[in-house]
C-alpha cells in the first residue's frame, strides 16, 4: 500500500479511538474501556510519529570506497599524465601505463634498458645527469627529456620529481610526474617567434620613418630628435657640439642639364659619400631637398671647421670621381652655446651656410 494511505488509515483509527473514548467517558460508564480505547489510540499515534520522522530523516550515506588501481591509471589517462619513478641504488625504472601511452608503446611495457636507450637515445642520459644535479633536493624540482616516440618522432617530456629518503636521509627513489609538453612548448615557440617578428616588424617601420629612401641618411624629423638629444648630454657634459649643415651647389642646374634621375645619383653618391666620412658617435641626415647637416658631439670650432672643410673636399672629389655629374658643397657650421637650443644652433648653422654661398659658393663658413 502506498505511504500515504497507511498514514491516513492510522490517522483515522487513531480519531476514531479518542473519539470513543471522550464519548466514552461522556456517557460515564465502564472506567477500563476509555483507559484501553485510549493506550490504543496512542499506540497508533506512536507508530505514525515513527513512520514520518523515519521518512523525514536524511537517507543514510554510503560509507566512501577507496579508489581503485584502475581509477587511478582513469584518472592519469583523462589528465595525460604519467608516473615514472627511479631507484638510484639501482639505477631500476618503473613507469605507469600511461608513460606507454606516452611513449607510444604497447600498454604494459617494461621500462627495460633496451627498451629505454630506443626511447631516450640522448634523453636516458639527460634525464639521469639533472636527477644526479638534485640527488639532495628534498623540494619538488623540474625535469625536461625528449623521447622517441615510434608513431610521432621526438617528444618533449616535462616532469615534475620528488626524491624520496630512507630514515637514514638516503634518496630511495626518485618519483616523477610526467606530460607530454611537444605541443605547448612548439606553441610557445610560435609565440616567442611571432612576437620577436612583430619587434622586428615595428624597429623596421620606426627605421623606415626615420630613413630618407633616397640617400639611406636620417631624415629631418629623426635629425632633429637627434639635435635634441646631443644638445642634452653636451649640456650634461659640459663637452663641446658643433653642428653642420651644407647644401649642394647650383643644384637646379643639374636638373636642368642632366635630368632629374641624375640629380637623384648624385644625391644618392653624396648620401655615400657621408656614410664614409661620418666618425662613430657624430649622426647625419638629409634635412631637404639638396640639405644635408651633421652633428659632430665633442667637436669644438676648430675641430668643426676641419671636419667640414675635409667634408666639401670629400664632396668635391668624391662626386667628380662617380658615375654621376659632378657637383660641390657650401658648409655652414655653428657651435652650441650656451643659451642655444636645437632651432637657434639651426638657424645659426644655417645662416653660416648662406654666408658661403653668398661669399662664392664651395667653401665654409662659421657662424657668428
Ligand atoms: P644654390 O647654390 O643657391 O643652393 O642653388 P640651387 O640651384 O642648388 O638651389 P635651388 O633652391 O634654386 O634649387 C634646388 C633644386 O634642388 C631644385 C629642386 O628641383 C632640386 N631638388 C630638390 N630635391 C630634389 C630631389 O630629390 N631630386 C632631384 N633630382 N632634385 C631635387
Ligand atoms: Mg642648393
Ligand atoms: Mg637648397
Amino acid at each position: 500500500m502506498p505511504t500515504s494511505r497507511v498514514d491516513t488509515a492510522l490517522l483515522a483509527t487513531a480519531w476514531l479511538l479518542v473519539c470513543a473514548t471522550l464519548l466514552t467517558l461522556a456517557a460515564a460508564g465502564d472506567a477500563g474501556a476509555p483507559l484501553w480505547s485510549m493506550l490504543t489510540a496512542l499506540v497508533v499515534l506512536g507508530a505514525l510519529i515513527h513512520r514520518h520522522a523515519k521518512r523525514n530523516s536524511a537517507p543514510a550515506l554510503c560509507p566512501p570506497r577507496p579508489l581503485q588501481p584502475l581509477h587511478a591509471s582513469l584518472a592519469d589517462e583523462l589528465a595525460g599524465i604519467g608516473r615514472w619513478s627511479f631507484d638510484p641504488a639501482t639505477g631500476r625504472h618503473r613507469w605507469s601505463r600511461e608513460v606507454c601511452r606516452i611513449a607510444g608503446l604497447p600498454p604494459m611495457t617494461a621500462p627495460e634498458a633496451k627498451c629505454l636507450q630506443e626511447l631516450m637515445p640522448q634523453g636516458l642520459q639527460q634525464m639521469q645527469v639533472i636527477l644526479a644535479g638534485h640527488a639532495r633536493d628534498r623540494e619538488t624540482y623540474a625535469v625536461e627529456f625528449e623521447i622517441e616516440n615510434p608513431q610521432l618522432g621526438t617528444r618533449l617530456l616535462r616532469a615534475r620529481a620528488r626524491n624520496l629518503f630512507s630514515l637514514e636521509g638516503v634518496c630511495e627513489q626518485v618519483l616523477m610526474v610526467v606530460r607530454d609538453v611537444t605541443e605547448e612548448y612548439s606553441q610557445v615557440a610560435r609565440i616567442e617567434q611571432e612576437r620577436a617578428a612583430a619587434v622586428r616588424e615595428a624597429d623596421e617601420a620606426r627605421q623606415l620613418a626615420n630613413t630618407d629612401a633616397l640617400t639611406g641618411l636620417a631624415n629631418r624629423r629623426s635629425a632633429m630628435q637627434a639635435l635634441d638629444r646631443e644638445i642634452m648630454c653636451a649640456r650634461q657634459s659640459g663637452d663641446p657640439l658643433a653642428l653642420l649643415v651644407f647644401d649642394v651647389d647650383h643644384f637646379k642646374a643639374v636638373n636642368d642639364t642632366h635630368g632629374h634621375t641624375q640629380g637623384d645619383l648624385v644625391l644618392a653618391e653624396i648620401g655615400s659619400i657621408i656614410r664614409r666620412q661620418k666618425r662613430d658617435g657624430q649622426f647625419a641626415a638629409r634635412v631637404g631637398g639638396e640639405e644635408f647637416l651633421m652633428i659632430l658631439p665633442g667637436a669644438d670650432g676648430r675641430a668643426a671647421s676641419a671636419a667640414a672643410e675635409r667634408l666639401r673636399l670629400a664632396i668635391d672629389h668624391g662626386t667628380r670621381m662617380a658615375d654621376a655629374p659632378s657637383v660641390t658643397v657650401s658648409v655652414g657650421h655653428a657651435a652650441l652655446g650656451p643659451r642655444d637650443t636645437s632651432l637657434t644652433l639651426f638657424a645659426r648653422a644655417d645662416e653660416a651656410l648662406y654666408a658661403a654661398k653668398r661669399g662664392g659658393r664651395n667653401q665654409v663658413r662659421l657662424a657668428a
